[in-house]
């Protein structure tokens, strides 16, 4: 047996490229969320591993027949839930190559060009968005690849921790606080208890409707001030530039001139909406980004880039490898004791890590930016139709001002009231409550026949629905399809 062997390699590879060609021309007929049940895999598969090889053809035969009902078509134009993962033939063949070479480049010397490369793509794309030269590699800071967001703000929240214990010492971490708003995303609790600050001392500052769901200043100030009268220590304020639930936009600007007066370290999360920022008309969702410490977006969710990349900007990469840097005998090397490259394995959790700038690297290359801009733009007009088309229909309602290319939109209370009126009128459920029962259906109802797929968000005690607009493959007459599903399962509800 030769598992590498090149004949094989070939013939397989380009059975599995055609197998994927074939997928993506025929995606649109696949229910888009899968509507298997729990377990039907374990059924479906032998109880024991193969002891003798199988043809690679069989196992295609089961990939078709078993794996692909179960799986949900993030890539299909009918795709609106979540955020869009948007993936493209150069961010397929990034990773390809990424695989291909399978290289584990944790340091410069384990290979040059993996680390040079990182290094940059980070500078061009930090160009792309205009972000300050602090960030750069080309000005004081510099930019790294990573899997996921989650790890972006572990990454950045150690650091900040570790500075502040630096000049109060490590047995005050319990005094330790980090601000977030009620909207920001669940990965700042979760980074913030494995490094161990607790959740008492997680300020999760609460937003209004009337201000967008945003985080406003003056919150956050006179939640720093009660903290501080308390004895307590800020230390890290993660900003979103579109947040999960409804795209909202921290004003960074305001917000980095409070946090600097605490000396708190600020990340700015824009793992969705950074990308927006290519274009010089979104460019503003950001200003203000100077003032901060670190920024992030997920390339994986509307940059053509293949899962994974959430690419990092740190101003002062020497905090994050203060904290994070590791010695091993066996790491050593002439290179790196010269300072003169850059050990990305000190700028994040693991050692081992993959070639990921083939993948922006490849994406930026095959469509530039002008293309990649217009790509984007494509999107927000889209949504722009959807959003005129939810309007028109008095039933709905915009539930919040559309930022970019996610429309949140429910049914009104007003419309559903006849359903549930005998059950109001009892005291049992409040208007709003039907209002959030009838959406949930009309949701449930829409993912059900497997033509859309759209998810939800609670705002402040509200059921909307998300369309996120974003999948490659979606076109116009992809999203006006969409609205014509979504009213017809209201039609059916409402008039049941
Ligand atoms: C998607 C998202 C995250 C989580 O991203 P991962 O890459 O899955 O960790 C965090 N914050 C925001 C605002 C997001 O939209």
């Amino acid at each position: 047996m030769n598992p590498l062997d090149p004949q094989e390699f070939r013939r397989q590879g380009h059975m599995i490229i055609d197998f994927l060609a074939d997928y993506y021309q025929n995606i649109a007929n696949y229910p888009v969320l899968s509507q298997v049940e729990p377990g039907y895999l374990r059924e479906l598969m032998p109880y024991f591993a193969p002891l003798n090889p199988e043809p690679i053809e069989t196992i295609l035969q089961d990939l078709q027949q078993h794996i692909v009902p179960g799986i949900t078509h993030w890539q299909s134009p009918n795709y609106f839930a979540y955020f869009p993962s948007s993936g493209s033939t150069a961010g397929f063949l990034g990773e390809m190559l990424s695989t291909g070479f399978n290289l584990v480049g944790f340091n410069w010397v384990s290979s040059p060009a993996a680390t040079e490369l990182e290094s940059t793509v980070m500078d061009w794309l930090g160009q792309v968005l205009k972000l300050p030269k602090a960030f750069l590699f080309s000005g004081s800071g510099g930019g790294v690849l990573l899997g996921t967001t989650c790890e972006a703000i572990l990454v950045t929240l150690v650091a900040a921790r570790d500075k502040v214990l630096g000049q109060i010492g490590r047995e005050n971490i319990c005094k330790l606080v980090v601000y977030v708003s009620d909207q920001t995303h669940c990965a700042v609790q979760k980074a913030a208890h494995i490094i161990g600050i607790h959740h008492k001392n997680i300020r999760a500052v609460k937003t209004m409707k009337s201000t967008s769901f945003t985080l406003l200043p003056e919150s956050l100030l006179s939640a720093i001030h009660t903290d501080v009268q308390n004895g307590l220590v800020p230390c890290y304020l993660c900003a979103t530039v579109g947040t999960t639930s409804t795209t909202a936009v921290d004003p960074l600007g305001p917000l980095c001139k409070v946090a600097k007066e605490y000396g708190m370290w600020v990340h700015v999360d824009a793992a969705y909406a950074g990308s927006a920022c290519i274009c010089p008309e979104f460019r503003h969702l950001i200003d203000g980004v100077e003032g901060a410490n670190s920024f992030s977006l997920n390339a994986h969710k509307w940059f053509l880039t293949n899962l994974d990349c959430c690419c990092l900007w740190l101003k002062d990469p020497a905090s994050v490898i203060e904290s994070l840097s590791t010695n091993s005998v066996y790491l050593d090397n002439s290179a790196s004791d010269s300072n003169q490259v850059v050990d990305y394995k000190d700028w994040q959790i693991t050692l081992s890590r993959r070639f990921r700038a083939l993948k922006v690297w490849l994406v930026l290359r095959s469509y530039g930016v002008a293309n990649l801009r217009n790509f984007l733009r494509s999107h927000v007009e889209m949504a722009k139709s959807f959003e005129e088309l939810v309007r028109k229909d008095k039933r709905f309602e915009i539930f919040v001002p559309r930022n970019l290319a996610v429309v949140c939109f429910r049914l009104l209370p007003s419309a559903v009231a006849r359903i549930g009126n005998g059950r109001v009128q009892n005291g049992d459920v409040t208007t709003e409550g039907v209002a959030n029962e009838i959406n949930r259906k009309l949701l449930d109802s829409i993912n059900g026949s497997g033509l859309v797929y759209m998810t939800h968000a609670n705002v402040g005690g509200v059921f909307v629905i998300r369309c996120a607009i974003g999948a490659t493959l979606t076109e116009k007459t992809h999203v006006i399809m969409a609205w014509k599903v979504v009213q017809e399962h209201a039609d059916a509800i409402l008039n049941h």
